[in-house]
């Protein structure tokens, strides 16, 4: 039996830097303020139809739909953030206090090709704000992710920040934009002239080469902003560059999902050849109120874990080895029924201890304390036993010192604690 296509198992050895991606971003989500929050993986297709977008890449082509057994269409979620949104408005949330800040870590899924950093179970980390209309909320995200990308000692990323306007701005913007790509028609493929009748944005989005090249002198919402968006837009520039952090106006950023409004942004990468971008966010003002709230503010951003991760093993060629505090071998039966009360107690007491239990010669059991990358070995046989004493041998220096019965666990866990 093997994994599905484009779903993979992510093995001990590569999650030492999935739990310190973990451990960094709960630290910081927590600092600036934010509450874990966890939503089902599974939801009515709906609430992602009318997110997202009934015409956008996710919903026509990528997400795990089905009907459960009673008929209902239920999908495998494609992101987080309607479910989020969903959870808000559910538990009235907005009634004791508006402002409410998230943080979740988890699996989507979309149906894409499966490729380098392009899986279709993937893991992102996610946060969601809402209640904040301040553009400096905006400007907080980015640094947020900012910092984490700093922390986590990556370098060579880049914000890419766009701002989509409002449904003030929109009419001005989407008559600019039909006429144009209603003048570029014949370049455009087929996918794209259904986009044109429904839903004209998605065809800045379209990954077929040739309507990029047909749209690159397409308008752009930048050009089209009110004066609200205008100053709003401006205000995240300004308190971006006042915090020192860079970013590259690009007037083509759209992102795919309907639900943006306002600053959109997308932190990309140079080491993950097509597959640029490590995270992505936007500002979503409608959206609360779109699916049955009152009108609220909201704004989020989502990295993509795995890529995250895909970086961060590239910049760390040589992990540091895990290793063992101790490694016991009993000889004997009598020697075994110890040694294993001892490691119960050395682990309650925090020392990563093991015991092997199949009986093996001294021999075989010293090669596996090596390759367990013990740091001790404590050897107790039936002649050990007899002296009521048991041996213990550095690893690194060779050394070997006899150990008195009595005292063994106390001792051990005050040395081994010293050594950590
Ligand atoms: P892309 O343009 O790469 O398809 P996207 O705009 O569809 O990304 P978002 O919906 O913004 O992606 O999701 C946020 C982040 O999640 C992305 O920046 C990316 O790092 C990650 N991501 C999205 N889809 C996948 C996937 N299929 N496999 C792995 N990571 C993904
Ligand atoms: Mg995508």
């Amino acid at each position: 039996m093997q994994t599905i296509r484009g779903f993979r198992d992510i093995l001990p050895e590569h999650i030492r830097l999935w739990q310190k991606v973990e451990k960094e971003a709960s630290g910081l989500f927590k600092a600036f303020g934010f509450q874990e929050i966890r939503v089902p993986i599974l939801e009515k297709t709906q609430l992602f139809s009318r997110s997202i977008g009934e015409v956008t890449d996710i919903v026509e082509k990528e997400m795990y739909t089905f009907a459960d057994r009673k008929g209902d269409k239920l999908t495998l979620r494609p992101e987080a953030t309607a479910s989020i949104v969903r959870s808000y408005i559910q538990h009235k949330m907005y009634a004791t206090d508006p402002v409410r800040k998230f943080f979740t870590i988890g699996p989507m899924f979309r149906r894409e090709r499966p490729q380098k950093g392009r899986y279709r179970q993937f893991y992102q980390i996610d946060a969601e704000v809402f209640g904040i209309e301040s553009a400096l909320i905006d400007t907080q995200l980015i640094f947020l992710l900012n910092e984490l990308f700093k922390r986590l000692g990556l370098t060579g990323l880049s914000a890419h920040i766009n701002s989509l306007g409002c449904p003030e701005c929109r009419p001005s913007f989407q008559k600019a934009l039909l006429d144009f790509v209603t003048s570029k028609k014949e370049s455009l493929c087929k996918n794209c002239l259904r986009r044109m009748e429904k839903n004209p944005l998605r065809i800045l989005d379209c990954k077929v080469q040739a309507c990029k090249e047909a749209v690159q002198d397409a308008p752009a919402t930048l050009d089209h902003l009110c004066d609200d968006c205008e100053t709003h837009f401006k205000t995240v520039k300004t308190s971006l560059k006042a915090q020192g952090v860079d970013f590259i106006v690009d007037k083509s950023l759209v992102r795919g999902l309907d639900y943006y409004t306002r600053t959109a942004w997308e932190i990309q990468t140079t080491t993950l050849g097509a597959q640029s971008a490590v995270a992505g966010g936007g500002r979503y003002d409608g959206l609360v109120k779109e699916l049955g709230g009152p009108q609220t503010p909201g704004i989020g951003f989502a990295i993509g874990f795995d890529r995250l991760v895909e970086v961060m093993e590239q910049i760390e060629k040589t992990p540091e080895k895990e290793g063992l505090d101790l490694f016991i071998i009993s000889l004997g039966e009598p020697a075994m029924e110890k040694g294993y009360l001892w490691s119960c107690e050395l682990n309650q007491a925090g020392i990563r201890t093991e015991i092997d239990f199949r009986g093996k010669s001294l021999k075989a059991l010293m090669k596996r304390a090596n390759k367990l990358n013990a740091k001790y070995v404590l050897i107790a046989g039936e002649n050990e036993l007899a002296d009521n004493s048991v041996i213990l041998r550095d690893m690194n220096t060779k050394d070997q010192v006899s150990l008195s019965i009595e005292t063994l666990v106390p001792e051990l866990i005050k040395k081994l604690k010293l050594t950590k």
